[in-house]
């Protein structure tokens, strides 16, 4: 069964990392993404590179074990997500102007059309001591995700969630373009 979910979800996974790698939102080595299917979860293994992903980047492991095999270090964050939200897909990545904008702030709030629409109440910005594979992560964002589609990690990067992976990473896609223009609007004010 679990190769079953590795063999339909693959392609998926292979387009998305891709298009995620491509438009500069991971880079060679950054991210993680993963599906739920009831008890189990199919998630990008550990030191993948996201943007030519192979079959064997793909582990599954059970929602409900704290095993972590091969899966990616942020396996405890996806799982806690999982059992604490109704997400079918999560997507993480480091999306560097979302990322610089973190830093200073406990709410990012979009000023284009798009990302108000998508977006009304900001995104809330995790401070956390770790920030990488970290408990204090997979503490913080469930709660934040029961409601909203996307947290940012301050220094490190966005998880999103969604129905599919296409949803989870249109929400990344979004908030980094929003992050973007407000970046360049801050530079066009000489700020
Ligand atoms: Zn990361």
């Amino acid at each position: 069964m679990r190769y079953q979910y590795i063999y339909k979800h693959y392609e998926h996974f292979k387009q998305i990392g891709s298009e995620l790698f491509h438009a500069g939102l991971n880079n060679f080595h950054s991210g993680n993404m993963s599906v739920r299917e009831n008890d189990d979860v199919i998630i990008t293994a550990t030191g993948s590179k996201l943007g030519f992903l192979e079959k064997d980047d793909l582990v599954c492991v059970d929602l409900n074990s704290e095993e972590k095999g091969r899966a990616s270090c942020e396996v405890s964050v996806h799982r806690a997500v999982y059992r604490e939200t109704t997400a079918k897909a999560i997507v993480h990545a480091h999306a560097p102007y979302s990322v610089v904008l973190s830093f200073d702030n406990d709410k990012f709030t979009p000023m284009d059309g798009e990302g108000k629409v998508y977006f009304p109440d900001g995104v809330n910005i995790v401070h956390v001591r770790q920030s990488v594979a970290s408990e204090e992560v997979a503490l913080e964002i469930p709660g934040i995700l029961k409601k909203d589609k996307a947290v940012i990690v301050a220094g490190h990067g966005i998880f999103a969630v969604g129905e599919d992976l296409v949803e989870a990473a249109k929400w990344i896609s979004s908030i980094e373009n929003s992050s973007h223009l407000v970046y360049l609007h801050r530079c066009m004010k000489g700020e």
